[in-house]
């Protein structure tokens, strides 16, 4: 297969690619840096089936060859970062959507979204289901990201049902591992890198919040089996593993062995309380449901930080 992969930079980009190369496809990544890290481009450049187009892809983009699918993971993806970069989010979910539902259109490819549990909103239903339409403040700062990516999966089934594209949804919840940027503010990157440094881990509010963490290997399977199925609608993808976050960070502390305290910093606006993905639908459409337990994940993104903070200094 040729693959156009956006977001190919980013943390979940540059894992597709690679297991998409190991694969032996061939990948061409777009990216335009802005939340995304060069040193994830150098491990893909190594590849000779890997191509690199710096692009931003909320403008139209023009791609020769042929596709068989056009894979859209571009988007900030951190809550900091998209804060930070709001019309710019709004706009590659928005705009950059329309394009390459557009370029999908002309090549003939399939379009693959990388949506979110955010859709959820601060969600009122436990766990979360597909079939939950979510509780999104459409105003609130949060608001760029959860609509830009209830609109781009609105528009990607518009044009499923208008001109009988094939698509894919993912409703992606929160994702670990290695290759993490360290400094995007995401909590697991922020926990290990705090720990490792000796320096106190920052809970917001009292960190009785949960979210539900899976490892990154387990969700890129879940991805390739959902390319092969042909179902157009959202499936979650998640470990329903739930953790408080104030006991991610004892776990984290208790991994790492770090004497850094923990101190608690503002909530931020519209946090979402609680968030564990319902994964029935995937495990029975994709026979797939996650192996990495979260302790054994964290120990391997450790192993990962440990390198990246050890070569930094
Ligand atoms: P990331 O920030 O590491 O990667 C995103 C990549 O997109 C970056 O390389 C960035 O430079 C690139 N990008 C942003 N705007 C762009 C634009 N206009 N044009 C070209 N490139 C652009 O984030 P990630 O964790 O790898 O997330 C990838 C996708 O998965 C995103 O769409 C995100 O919303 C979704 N997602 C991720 C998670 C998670 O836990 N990691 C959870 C839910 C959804
Ligand atoms: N969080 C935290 N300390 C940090 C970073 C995040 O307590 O240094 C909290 C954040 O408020 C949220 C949860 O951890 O409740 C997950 O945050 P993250 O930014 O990783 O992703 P989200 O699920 O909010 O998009």
């Amino acid at each position: 297969m040729r693959v156009l992969l956006t977001g190919v930079a980013g943390f979940l980009g540059s894992h597709l690619a690679e297991r998409l190369l190991r694969e032996g496809h061939e990948v061409v990544g777009v990216d335009n840096l802005s939340t995304g890290q060069t040193r994830n481009l150098k491990r893909l450049g190594r590849h000779p089936h890997f191509t690199f187009l710096r692009a931003d892809v909320s403008k139209p983009l023009e791609v020769a060859g042929p596709l068989d699918w056009v894979l859209h993971f571009a988007s900030p993806a951190s809550p900091p970062r998209y804060l930070r970069l709001p019309i710019e989010t709004l706009l590659v979910n928005a705009e950059g959507t329309r394009h390459l539902l557009d370029l999908s259109l002309r090549k003939g490819a399939r379009f693959f979204l990388a949506s979110t549990s955010e859709v959820y909103g601060d969600p009122l239903v436990h766990p979360q289901p597909e079939s939950y339409w979510g509780n999104v403040n459409p105003v609130g700062p949060r608001s760029i990201y959860d609509e830009g990516k209830r609109y781009a999966e609105a528009l990607t089934l518009a044009y499923h049902r208008a001109h009988g594209l094939s698509v894919r949804i993912v409703r992606i919840f929160n994702t670990y591992g290695p290759f993490m940027d360290p400094e995007d503010g995401r909590v697991v990157s922020s926990f290990i890198v705090q720990a490792l440094r000796g320096e106190p881990l920052t809970v917001y509010g009292d960190g009785s919040q949960t979210r539900s963490f899976c490892y990154v290997d387990d969700l890129i399977e879940g991805l390739r089996r959902l390319m092969e199925v042909d179902y157009p609608y959202p499936v979650n993808l998640g470990n329903p593993e739930e953790y408080r976050v104030l006991d991610l960070a004892l776990l984290v502390k208790e991994l790492t062995g770090s004497p850094s305290p923990i101190v608690f910093r503002p909530l931020p606006e519209d946090d979402p309380r609680q968030r564990r993905p319902d994964i029935s639908l995937a495990r029975e459409l994709l026979g797939w449901e996650p192996k990495v337990a979260v302790r054994e994940g964290l120990r391997r993104t450790l192993d990962h930080f440990r390198e990246v903070l050890d070569g930094a200094s």
